[in-house]
Parts: structure tokens; sequence; C-alpha cells
């Protein structure tokens, strides 16, 4: 058999320089492994970034890494977040800074990319996103909120209902009904401009972050903070939701294999009969086994999906591989940290040694920041091309 192009096993390799950013993040998130609670606890004492990892970040560059085109690299950042995850360090706020810059750049205006990508790439700024509302759920076609244009400015009126880290962000990127009754529009709003008001839910801080209620009571933002166009903001959110899937299942791959490693580590070691460890046993091994097979294919995928992303693939293709990898990452996070939580046994439950937070961590991203079954929605409907049970 002649084979035309066999494929080169360069294909299934990182080029040298993201080799070299990998071994470099995975060296730096090694130095901050023994603080992550600390990391972690930072954020939601002070409303930043644990000041010494976040300027780690800037020092090395990966800040920049955020910037769409060819200035950044998604698959840079989704390596740097893999590699800080997989020390237990799930840095939350980079994706929804990183999808929000996305948006801005594919959707304009050039002002506000002016103002907001320079800030992001220097890591002096985040942003957030504000779409999902009380009544609507998952179906953003039907959000209340109303974005009202009146002469220079938008007013906006409405409630959304779980918006993460509003405590630290510069801005949010809020999605509602366009004020002219068709389609929807995007503005880019202060958290902190009057009329808006915030409300902490107790939500044992997931994702690391606060999350909070947003109430929007005639809430007046200048018409310059129009993103993309008016009546046209899903076109906004295209973009968004990509990048948005494409990083949380980086940061689900590194979740994983935090917990992977760590629960190999405890079979190889604890002994509790016979002068033999607990891995001895196919019981504690096969699982943990699986789970490998599982993260070295899904680190494939996500890889190639950034990688797609950066090189400007068809929307089509990004869209299909970015809800693939999200649910196979999300599934295979909250997998793993099941299985450890078994491994380390009641060690596990000790609030203090953090894998309860791992684990819920794991299980929220099944069901954000879209929820598995609308990922296989997507799958099941553009790209199998079997029917949809709702209109879309
Ligand atoms: C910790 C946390 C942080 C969040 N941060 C943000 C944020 O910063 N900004 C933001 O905008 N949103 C945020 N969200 C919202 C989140 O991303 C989801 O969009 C939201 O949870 C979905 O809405 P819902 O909970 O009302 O679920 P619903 O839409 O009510 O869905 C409930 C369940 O029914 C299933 N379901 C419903 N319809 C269908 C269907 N047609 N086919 C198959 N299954 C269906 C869903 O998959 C889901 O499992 C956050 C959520 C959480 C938990």
């Amino acid at each position: 058999m002649t084979v035309a192009s066999p494929i080169r096993t360069e294909y299934f390799e990182l080029p040298a320089d993201l080799t070299r950013l990998q071994t470099r993040a995975q060296q730096v998130a090694a130095t901050f492994a023994d603080r992550a609670a600390e990391v972690r606890r930072h954020l939601l004492d002070h409303a930043e970034i644990h000041p010494e990892l976040w300027n780690a970040f800037r020092d090395n560059g990966w800040t920049r890494l955020a910037l769409p085109g060819a200035e950044g690299s998604l698959l840079g950042l989704a390596l740097v977040l893999e590699a800080f995850a997989a020390e237990g360090i799930v840095l939350w706020l980079p994706v929804l800074s990183t999808a929000v810059a996305h948006a801005l750049a594919q959707t304009g205006p050039r002002e506000l990319r002016d103002v907001w990508l320079p800030r992001i790439a220097d890591g002096t700024a985040h942003l957030g996103m504000a779409a999902t509302e009380p009544h609507s759920g998952h179906n953003l076609f039907g959000v209340r909120t109303e974005i009202r244009r009146a002469g220079d400015h938008f007013t906006i009126t409405g409630v959304k209902q779980i918006t993460s880290a509003l405590d630290v962000v510069d801005r949010v990127l809020v999605f509602g009904r366009a004020g002219t009754g068709a389609g929807h529009t995007c503005v880019l709003l202060d958290p902190r401009t009057a009329g808006a008001s915030i409300t902490e839910i107790p939500m044992g801080f997931r994702e690391g972050v606060r999350q909070f209620r947003l109430d929007l009571a005639d809430v007046v933002v200048p018409a310059d903070a129009l993103v993309g166009a008016e009546g046209r903001g899903t076109a906004v959110m295209w973009p968004f939701t990509h990048i948005e899937r494409t990083l949380t299942a980086a940061l689900c791959a590194g979740t994983a294999a935090y917990s992977l490693t760590r629960a190999v580590d405890r079979a190889r070691h604890r002994v509790i009969a016979a002068d033999r460890p607990i891995g001895v046993h196919q019981a504690v091994a096969h699982p943990l086994a699986a789970l490998h097979a599982r993260l070295a294919a899904t680190r494939l995928l996500v890889h190639r999906t950034a990688a797609r992303i950066d090189a400007g693939a068809d929307p089509q293709v990004i869209a299909g591989d970015s809800n693939a990898a999200k649910v196979l990452a999300a599934d295979l996070a909250f997998d793993a940290a099941d299985r450890a939580l078994q491994v380390f046994g009641a060690d596990a439950w000790d609030e203090r040694a953090g894998w309860l937070d791992v684990f819920l961590d794991a299980r929220l991203s099944r069901s954000g920041p879209v929820s598995n079954e609308f990922a296989l929605n997507h799958l099941a409907q553009h790209v199998l091309g079997l029917p949809a049970d709702t209109p879309h």
C-alpha cells in the first residue's frame, strides 16, 4: 500500500517554542503548588489575583497570550492555564478576560479594542460576562434585560442571575435585548455604575472567585460602550463562547491531571496491609490507568482546538471542536476528582486537604459555563445534523 501524504509526527507534538513555554509554565506553577490554598484565598479576600503569581504571569509574557491573532496564542494560554490547574491553581479570570478580548477583537469597535486589549495584554485589567438570567437560564435568546439606545447613551434594565467575579473585573460584557425590539445588543459596563447593584450569592467560591447577582435599573452607559453592532449581539457571543469553552477544557484537563497524579502517588505509597501499597489492586489501578488514557486523548483535542482557533479555522469547525473538548474535559475532570476522593478515602474529606473544592469545581464544569447537554445539543444538531428540539 502506498500512502500519498503520510501524517508527519510533528503534527502530534507541540512546536519547540510552545514546548519551552509549557515547560516554563510547569516550572513556575510548581513553585506555587504548596501555596495553592493561599493563592485561592488571596483573590477572595483582596479582589485581586495573588500578586506574586500574577507578576510571574506578566514577567513571563503570559498575559499577552490572551491577545487574539498573531500577537497572542490561545494554545500558549491553554498550556499555561493547564499547567497551573495541574498544580491545583485554577485561574478562571484569564478565561473570562481572554474570551471577552477575542469577542472585542472580532466585533469591535476599534476604540474599545484600543483601550482594553493593551490592558488585558499587560495584565492590568480583567473583564467579565453577564448573560445568564433567572427565567431563561441557558436559553440566551430568552433574555429580558433591555439595552435601549437614548441619544448618546444606552440605558440597561434587567437582572443577571449569576455573574462571576464582579468584585474583581473592570468591565462586564452585558448581553441583552436590543431596545429596537429586534435582536440583541452587547455593551461593556462598569459594574460600579449608578443603578447597577451587585449581591453576592453564597456558592462556596466555585471556580475560585465570588459569584454575584447583578441588578440593573436604568443604568446609563455611553453609546461608545456598544460592542459589535446594535441588534447583532449574538455575533459578539459567538467568538466569546468558543474561547470560553476551549479554555474551560484546558482548565479541566489540568484539574484532571492534578487529581490523577496525586491519586497515583497515594496509590503507590498508601499501605494498609501486607506491606503492599493499595495500588497493587487492580480495582485501584485500572480506573487510574483508564483516566490516564482519557487525559492523553482529551489534551490532544484541547490543544488542537486552541491551535485551530489560533490558525483562524472555520468557525463551524471551531464550534464543533470546542464543544467536544469541553464535554470530554468536564467529564474527565469530574471522574478524576471522584476517583481521587475514592483513593484518598477518609483523608479526602478533611476540608483542609482541598479535595472538596477540587471535586465541586470539577462537578461545576459539567453545568457551566455551558452544560454538557447544551454542548452535546450543538454537536447533535450542527455536527451530526440531527433535528433540533428547541428553536435556535
Ligand atoms: C459558579 C457559576 C458561575 C457562573 N458564572 C456566570 C457568568 O459569569 N456569566 C454568566 O452569564 N453566566 C454564568 N453562570 C451561568 C452558567 O454558565 C449557565 O449558563 C447557567 O448555569 C445555566 O442556567 P440555569 O442554571 O438556569 O440552567 P437551565 O437553563 O435551567 O438548565 C437546567 C438543566 O436543564 C438542561 N436543559 C435545559 N434545556 C435543555 C435542552 N434543550 N436540552 C438539553 N438539556 C437541557 C440543562 O443542560 C441543565 O442541565 C455561572 C454559573 C455558575 C454555577
